[in-house]
């Protein structure tokens, strides 16, 4: 005990220890309460594991100032920050699903950092709504009566059904009871929205029949879900929305359509399959549409409701939906997003996702050779070729569709793969990347402008690090 007592009486005093020229640079730094704290917190911890017996002694003068130094890096870095995306999977939910363009980011901070129209009417000088920015754009863009924003796409489905159906049978096919992931799953969201599920047909097939003969008078509204992330083959059937929208109307329902992710332009341009876009959802009798602002839209998060005007009116009444609301940066972001698909060829210029998924295989290796030509540049003892990959779109958008692609597979000379993909994810800036044949692979479909000179620097702190 009396040994213990003498080894903590050499911890220096905080206010000796703060006064030490590197720590008062620190300070300077970080400001003198934080450094302050530092400073006590790394004394604390050290007595702690003295006193618990898990250190025999007190760390030197420089372990001390390495320690408090760390303390405050730590603090210092953001925990959610920007990271480098080298998968190739385009809409990466667990990386943030879409980028926004940088003129995106810079309308968000214009509004963000001023005071702004949200809910005021510039004309009659009152009270205006803040769902009224979009309308125009989005009537345009889509053809719809009317539009309603809210904060996913999940809340959208919530607040269309508690509206439109509460205490109604909602007919949906049995292939279309999908989980989309974080446990988002159709019938819950009818359960907990107020509504009753009528199951029709079975998992592969269901016939306009088995829609027409399960509606009562108790039927609140007919439901397609677009089943965005599995797909069924072989001996299979569904009914398109043209001839489930004429059988809604002949009943007086209306037919709501989830279809995921929303396209405004038709995607097979860029080789991909053909989906329906909103527009074609809406011009084939779909009543009410829902779709999500971060996937392949490439905005921000949001939940996009559009269709008729009565029924995204009895929406806008709902009490629901001041819970769901968005919040300005958002509107401002999707306003700026749907600004650049008025011409189509602007949006594939302009909307990162669109930009990505543009790129052709050919592309992608060219960007794979200026990648190398960086890392030679830099003179770093790795060895780098590139390799074919598949590249996915992402965000349960299109499951079954890889893009033919090319990636950089680097190794560095005596060190496992794993061990570089670990280092480069605990970077400031970290990248995350894939190890395949003990190569750590780079997709460059999904690296950035500039990313690939962040990349390259990181490396060279590893390998100067390794050595
Ligand atoms: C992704 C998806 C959702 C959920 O959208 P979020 O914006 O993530 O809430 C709902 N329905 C379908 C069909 C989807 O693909």
């Amino acid at each position: 005990m009396e040994e213990t007592q003498k080894i903590l009486s050499r911890l220096p005093k905080v206010d000796l220890f703060l006064s030490r020229p590197s720590v008062s640079t620190l300070a300077e730094t970080y400001s003198a309460g934080l450094a302050k704290e530092a400073v006590q917190s790394v004394l604390a911890e050290v007595r702690q594991a003295i006193l618990a017996g898990t250190r025999a002694d007190i760390p030197t003068d420089g372990e001390l100032e390495k320690m408090v130094s760390e303390y405050l890096k730590e603090r210092e870095t953001f925990h959610l920050r920007r990271l480098i995306n080298a998968t190739g999977t385009v809409l990466h939910t667990n990386l943030g699903r879409s980028i926004l363009s940088k003129a995106v980011s810079r309308h968000v901070a214009a509004v963000a950092t001023s005071y702004s129209n949200l809910e005021y009417d510039l004309e009659a000088g009152g009270r205006g709504s803040r769902y009224s920015h979009l309308t125009r754009m989005l009537c345009r863009l889509t053809g719809a009566e009317d539009v309603l924003v809210v904060n996913n796409n999940a809340a959208a489905v919530m607040l269309v059904l508690n509206t439109l159906v509460p205490g109604k049978e909602v007919v949906i096919s049995r292939g279309e009871l999908v989980e989309i992931g974080g446990f988002f799953r159709i019938p819950q969201v009818i359960e907990h929205s107020g509504g009753i599920i009528r199951e029709v047909g079975t998992t592969n097939k269901t016939h306009l029949a088995d829609y027409k003969s399960a509606v009562t008078e108790n039927t609140g509204a007919l439901m397609k879900v677009h089943t965005s992330n599995y797909h069924i083959i072989g001996f299979t059937q569904s009914v398109g929305t043209d001839e489930l929208a004429a059988l809604a109307h002949a009943e007086g329902l209306p037919l709501i359509n989830d279809l995921g992710s929303g396209l405004l332009i038709d995607m097979t341009r860029f080789g991909l399959p053909y989906e329906p876009t909103v527009k074609e959802a809406l011009q084939n009798g779909c009543d009410i549409v829902t779709f999500s602002g971060d996937k392949l839209l490439g905005g921000p998060q949001a939940g996009i409701i559009v269709g008729k005007k009565e029924y995204i009116q009895a929406m806008k009444k709902n009490q629901l939906l001041r819970a769901l609301r968005v919040d300005k940066m958002v509107i401002a972001a999707l306003e700026a997003t749907f600004r650049s698909y008025l011409d189509e060829e602007w949006a594939v210029r302009e909307v990162p996702v669109l930009q990505m998924l543009a790129l052709t295989k050919e592309d992608c290796y060219r960007k794979c050779e200026q990648f190398i030509a960086a890392l030679e540049e830099e003179r770093l003892p790795v060895t780098a070729e590139i390799v074919e990959v598949t590249d996915m779109v992402g965000g349960g958008s299109y499951p079954e569709y890889t893009m033919p692609s090319y990636a950089v597979a680097l190794t560095v000379n005596g060190v496992a793969a794993a061990e570089i993909e670990r280092r480069l994810r605990l970077m400031e800036i970290p990248v995350i990347a894939r190890v395949q044949h003990d190569k750590v692979c780079f997709a460059v479909r999904t690296i950035q402008e500039n990313e690939g000179l962040i990349i390259c620097r990181n490396l060279e702190r590893i390998c100067a690090d390794l050595a």
